[in-house]
């Protein structure tokens, strides 16, 4: 019997007929594209991060886009983030025409190192965008007050963060703009693509708006150049009703984790680490591993699946040549070939979480 790293199926087995009635509401209606859905979903999620505004738009991607041209980045102009991310992070700092520059992280959360943070600004950096990677906030505290000294906007990649906390303050409410994904397997997924941006600025979410739909306020009259990246109708209705259970799931994974780390407490491998103060909401439970691959080999050989998160710093891709002239990022080279993530999913059956740690000591004890 094998033990899968996740189960998207679970989820929609047990909502199933909630999303039947959400998908028959926008058939009656026709309205595919924005629509009162999507409002009411904006105002949902809003509430639920206790943001003033939300934008929803069509991917995580879009979103870090145009917060990223709402922020006035654009050619000339550098953002800072760190390399240790899924690639759309630094993408979307290209899509505008301003130059990527990257910061190694903390090796304790994996988030942008705030202490390398000022070193790398310079007369051009226009903003910063710091990833809540695996669920966890970035430093923000320290990262916010540097940005205001400088004058810098702030916009959090918060695609794997829904709900997560520091100090009780949400992921999404402590930078300028808070962009988070609702791709199929994050904590709030939809039933394809699908983004969102909050911000605390009126300004910021008219043009946020504007930005989305063709750069138009009034049908055929384009005030500013925009893009397609509208938020579907069916997408806003399955995600409202998604969201009603999503403070039950995030508990559930946190339930998890917690017998994870209780479990893993003398093994091998280096458990998560939690800053005191943060709710991290578990998008991935990532522990290191000295012999990462050996032990992954050893995972899969009992019918355990993982992942990795990620094998190769963007700088280091192939398609991101331009990037490799980076500084040294020791803490990124060491976690990308140390990581290794674990199945974790709401509806994880406890034993599975028993079955995997038991496999997890056997396996590192035997690879070391
Ligand atoms: C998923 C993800 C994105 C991109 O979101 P999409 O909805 O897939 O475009 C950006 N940043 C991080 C850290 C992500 O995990």
């Amino acid at each position: 019997m094998t033990i899968p790293f996740m189960d998207l199926q679970a989820q929609l087995r047990s909502l199933r007929p909630e999303l039947d009635a959400a998908v028959a509401r926008v058939l009656d209606t026709g309205h595919f594209v924005l629509g009162e859905e999507v409002e009411a979903f904006e105002k949902e999620f809003a509430a639920y991060c206790g943001a003033r505004h939300a934008v929803a738009v069509n991917s995580g991607t879009a979103a870090l886009h145009l917060a990223l041209l709402a922020a006035g980045a654009g050619p000339g102009h550098e953002v800072i983030t760190v390399p240790f991310t899924f690639v759309a992070s630094v993408a979307a700092i290209w899509q505008t025409g301003a130059r990527p520059v990257l910061v190694d992280i903390d090796p304790r959360t994996f988030t942008m190192d705030p202490a390398r943070l000022e070193a790398a600004i310079t007369p051009l950096t226009r903003a910063i965008l710091p990833v809540h990677l695996y669920g966890q906030l970035a430093e923000m505290g320290p990262i916010m007050e540097i940005a205001r000294r400088h004058g810098l906007a702030v916009i959090e990649d918060a695609a794997q963060a829904h709900g997560a906390a520091q100090d009780g303050r949400q992921a999404g409410t402590w930078g300028d703009f808070g962009c988070f994904s609702f791709y199929p397997t994050k904590n709030l997924g939809a039933c394809g693509e699908g983004g969102l941006i909050t911000t605390a600025d009126d300004g910021a979410a008219a043009t946020l708006r504007m930005l989305r739909d063709w750069g138009q306020r009034e049908k055929y009259r384009h005030d500013i150049k925009g893009f397609n990246a509208r938020m579907e109708g069916l997408q806003g209705a399955i995600l409202r009703v998604k969201l009603r259970h999503l403070e039950r799931w995030t508990e559930e994974r946190r339930d998890r984790a917690a017998l994870y780390d209780r479990l893993l407490s003398d093994a091998e491998v280096r458990a998560p680490w939690v800053r005191p103060g943060s709710r991290h909401v578990y998008h991935l439970y990532t522990v290191r591993a000295g012999r990462r691959d050996a032990l992954r080999e050893a995972l899969a050989a009992r019918g355990i699946g993982t992942g990795l998160h990620y094998p190769i710093p963007v700088h280091r891709q192939p398609a991101w040549a331009e990037l490799a002239g980076t500084p040294d990022v020791p803490q990124t080279d060491a976690a990308a070939s140390e990581v290794v993530s674990l199945p974790l999913y709401p509806e994880m059956p406890h034993e599975h979480v028993h079955r995997v740690a038991q496999a997890v000591i056997e396996a590192a004890g035997t690879v070391r």
